[in-house]
């Protein structure tokens, strides 16, 4: 990497993704796209963006590109830092949300295999930085593209899923107020990592996605300060309309107003219901 590495410093992650988006913007590496937001009541709640017409993400990549994996060597205009856990800190070169950020592993380790203590580390590390949606795409049919381990970070404290849930135990549970497979549990920053890799490791037992040690079944997960939360995934999209972790957390990306319409149409409980295969 032509940058120095830098490590991450408790109170700086704002200062850093702010001014390093500012110089990629200016530089044209960060490629971040305009969304209009329009808000569905459905059973739950959901925001929904809407892609401008022009999209600076490209619409078609070539064969070479395609088969290139961004995060290693990763574009050194949207390094950040690294973490004490091992991981590197870099922003989403196509972002809608401001400083999006990444956390990636050093070296190549698949996306579908589970996540590990040091992943629970890097969350610990970075979470009292602001409040963030941190989010992870387990296999294509949960809306992952990139199969090198990635964890998304979205630096937002609105989080429409929030108005569904009701007060949470450190219990691993599935609720009756969402309308999708999942199992949820409070999580709070008194807790070690250990105790939240657990958690995890207790949901993907439920949930059974983990009978194959190497290859889960996709799956998302989310997390936040308050709660954790997986969900399995038997495809990445529902007719038109493609979701990822964040559908789950009432977040959608259409990339034009006729997916909204479809979205609205079906209705997205729905569709939330289609690609986690609840019957
Ligand atoms: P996913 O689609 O869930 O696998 O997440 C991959 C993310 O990486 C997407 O949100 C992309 O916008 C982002 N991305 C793709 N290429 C790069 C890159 N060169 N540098 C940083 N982020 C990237």
């Amino acid at each position: 990497m032509s940058k120095k590495r830098k490590l991450f410093t408790a109170g700086q992650l704002n200062d850093w993704l702010a001014t390093t988006s500012q110089s990629a913007s200016v530089s044209g590496h960060l490629k971040s796209s305009q969304t209009e937001v329009e808000h569905l009541d459905d059973v739950m709640q959901s925001e929904v963006r809407i892609l401008s017409e022009f999209r600076n993400k490209p619409h078609k990549v070539s064969r070479d590109c395609e088969a290139r994996n961004p995060f290693l060597p990763y574009d050194p205009e949207m390094y950040i830092c690294h973490l004490g856990s091992g991981h590197a800190v870099l922003l989403n070169k196509f972002n809608v949300v401001p400083n999006h950020y990444l956390i990636v592993t050093t070296e190549y380790e698949e996306q579908a295999s589970a996540l590990e203590l040091k992943e629970f580390q890097a969350l610990a590390e970075t979470q009292h930085e602001f409040p963030t949606l941190f989010f992870y795409n387990s296999g294509r049919e949960a809306g992952a593209s990139q199969p090198h381990r990635h964890l998304q970070a979205l630096p937002i404290s609105e989080i429409p899923l929030n108005s569904t849930l009701p007060e949470l135990t450190e219990d691993v549970q599935s609720l009756p107020e969402l309308p999708f497979s999942h199992c949820i549990a409070a999580v709070n920053d008194q807790q070690t990592p250990e105790q939240w890799y657990s958690t995890y490791l207790a949901m993907l037992q439920k949930l059974n996605l983990n009978n194959q040690p190497d290859e889960l079944k996709p799956y998302n997960f989310l997390m936040t300060r308050q709660w954790m939360l997986v969900v399995p995934r038997v495809q990445g999209r529902y007719e038109n309309i493609s979701v990822n972790a964040l559908g789950f957390a009432g977040l959608f990306l259409v990339k034009n107003r006729e997916v909204l319409d479809s979205l609205r149409a079906k209705g997205s409980s729905e569709v939330l219901k289609a690609v986690s295969g609840t019957s």
